[in-house]
Formats: structure tokens, sequence, C-alpha cells
């Protein structure tokens, strides 16, 4: 059974695409020729798959798959190389057509979200660390780190967010993909990728080409969504722009089959992301395979049913946090100018002084 299917971008410049799919235009679906049968798996080279999904969150058709030797799921088929380019070039002119630029308000939602994610690294960086932020979105990460005196840079494929984040806050950002950037060897103290590895066509291939940026004790950072999420409806676990869902064990084992050895796994407050450090040290012979782990997966997603869903807080407590939220970042936008004036006060406010 193979079914076209559309997808969208990396991860901080999802907003954009769901104004244009709210809208009802916008939306770019690839040629189905252009989709390739995604065999073996990209982990551990198995050919033995399961399908868990027929249909994505908004209910159309989105085949998805689970190996049966790592438990690593991703849609099947994927986009080609050349689809994915085309795609971004296609985006890009709707993106110019209709949005120009991240709004205000989520300027403000992710540099809240960037000096979080400052926090949470800063054990590991040192004064000056040359930072590459691959998937940078709109560049609110890579400018508060610049503020920090990091020397940080962003990689993105989206051509808008890319001119956006060089225009309006004067960093610098590679355009295209991870795998087509060429940094110089060993010269990043950090790689990190916060909901972009997930939008990839080859993760592993994109974590190995990454590895050579980075300094011999360097440090490799991934956030991305649970694929044993249970506090959204079990219906909205897929996603089109999502190519591969991770659990904790197959981010691991990615990481270590690239050439790193895991450091550090932690799970956001609600379960559904994922955020993995890695050290650039080898992490000695890999062992194909995750015993028990598509077990594992498939029985949480067959345990959460709607019934279970509607029984606990989630679907009542969640809407409602989003709606504080949405309101505080609305009203709290409207006080800047510019997506500079955004970061810099959230600069000022949250990492006056950064002692590292
Ligand atoms: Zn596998």
């Amino acid at each position: 059974m193979r079914r076209p299917t559309t997808f969208a971008t990396f991860g901080d410049s999802l907003p954009v695409l769901r104004r244009l799919a709210v809208a009802g235009r916008g939306r770019y679906t690839p040629d189905p020729a252009a989709m390739i049968p995604q065999s073996p798996c990209n982990l551990c080279g198995a050919r033995e798959v399961e399908e868990v999904a027929e249909f994505d969150r908004h209910g159309k058709p989105l085949q998805t798959v689970i190996c049966r030797e790592c438990g690593l799921v991703w849609t099947d088929p994927i986009p080609s190389q050349d689809a994915l380019r085309k795609f971004y070039s296609e985006q890009y002119r709707l993106q110019y057509k209709r949005i120009s630029q991240p709004t205000l308000e989520h300027v403000y939602r992710a540099g809240k979200v960037a000096a979080q994610r400052f926090r949470h690294l800063k054990g590991l960086l040192k004064p000056g660390s040359v930072i590459v932020d691959v998937g940078s979105g709109g560049g609110e990460f890579v400018y508060l780190m610049r503020c920090l005196d990091f020397d940080a840079q962003g990689v993105q494929p989206l051509e808008g967010y890319a001119r956006y984040s060089q225009e309006e806050l004067g960093i610098e950002v590679h355009l295209g993909f991870a795998r087509e950037i060429q940094i110089p060897p060993r010269s990043c103290h950090m790689v990190t990728l916060y909901h972009s590895l997930e939008h990839m066509a080859s993760p592993t291939e994109v974590l190995e080409h990454v590895r050579g940026w980075l300094e011999p004790r360097g440090w490799l950072v991934i956030e991305v969504p649970n694929v044993e999420a249970t506090c959204q409806s079990p219906g909205h676990r897929y996603h089109q722009a999502h190519i591969y869902s991770f659990n904790d064990a197959t981010l691991r084992r990615l990481g270590e089959k690239a050439g790193f050895r895991p450091h550090r796994t932690d799970l956001s407050p609600d379960g559904g992301n994922i955020s993995a450090v890695f050290g650039k040290e080898s992490p000695g012979p890999i062992r194909t395979g995750i015993p028990g782990n598509c077990e594992r997966i498939m029985g949480t997603i067959h345990r959460h049913t709607l019934l279970r869903h509607f029984s606990s807080l989630h679907p009542y407590t969640r809407p409602l946090r989003r709606l504080g939220r949405r309101l505080k970042e609305k009203r709290a936008a409207r006080r800047f100018h510019s997506g500079r004036e955004v970061l810099d006060a959230i600069r000022s406010q949250e990492l006056p002084t950064i002692p590292l």
C-alpha cells in the first residue's frame, strides 16, 4: 500500500505552515512519483515493519510503520531529496506572497523557549563557544546566544526565514539542508537540532555529517517529539511534517550509531518531547536492534485509547493552558515593534547575568 503524502518544514517554521493550511491555501503536495519507499530501517537496517497508522492527525492518508527490530517509526513512502528541495522553493514563494516574516507573538514564544534551552545547556558551554543550530527557524536561539557572546550561527532550508534571520536579527544563517552545509571540520563546540531531525529524510546521515563539524569534546543536542507521548489525543500522534518518530531508546541508539556517546536524556513535563545530549566521544561497539522496543511502543500506543484519554486531565487542561499562553504572548508582543526588540527584552529580563 503506497499513498501520496504532503509534508511541511522544520520545527520553528511550522506556525507559518499552519496558518497557510488554515487559510485553505499553501499546502504543497508533491508528485507521488517523488515519494520513495523507505526500506530498510534508517536506524538498524532491518526490513521487517508493521503498519501503525493509515492516517495523520487531520484524517489525511499517511501510512506510518514501525521497525520490528528497533522500534523506529517513519512514514512510508518518504519524500525524495528532490521533492524536499522543490517543497522548500515552493514554500518560499508561498511564504513571500502571504506571510513575509514571523509574527511578534511567534518571536516572543520562540524567544522564551530559546532562553529555556540556554538554561538547560549552560553547564556544557564555555565562553565564546561556536554553536550551530540546525533548523534555526526565525533565528531566535542563535540571536540570544550571540547576545551572550557565543559564536552562534544557524542552518535553515526555508529561504524566507533565513533571510528574516539575517536582515532583522543580523545573524549568520547558512541556507540549505544540513548535509549540504560545509562547516570547517572540528570547529564547533555544540550542534543543536531542536525539532528538526524528525523532518529529515535520513537522520543517520545528518548526524554523521554534523559530527564532522564538532571538536573532539563537542556536544550534540537533539529535541524531538516523543512517539510514546500520551498528552495528546490518540489520533494526533502522526503529522505529515514528521518523517520519523522516536522514543528515548531509538533516539539514543541513533546518536550511538552516528558516533556519539549519550550523556543525558530528558522528557518534557507533559512527556510530549524528548531532549538528548550526546558527547562526541566514541560510544564503543554498536549493537543492532533494540529488543522489546517495538512491542513497548506498540503497547503504549494501543493502551492510549480515546476513552483513556478523555478520562485523563490532558484534554481539559491542555487547551486552557495553551489559550492562556497565547493571550499572554499576544499581550506581551504588543509592547514591541520588531523581533529584535522582543528578543532584547527577553535577554535582559531572563538572561541578565550568566556565569558559565
Ligand atoms: Zn530498525
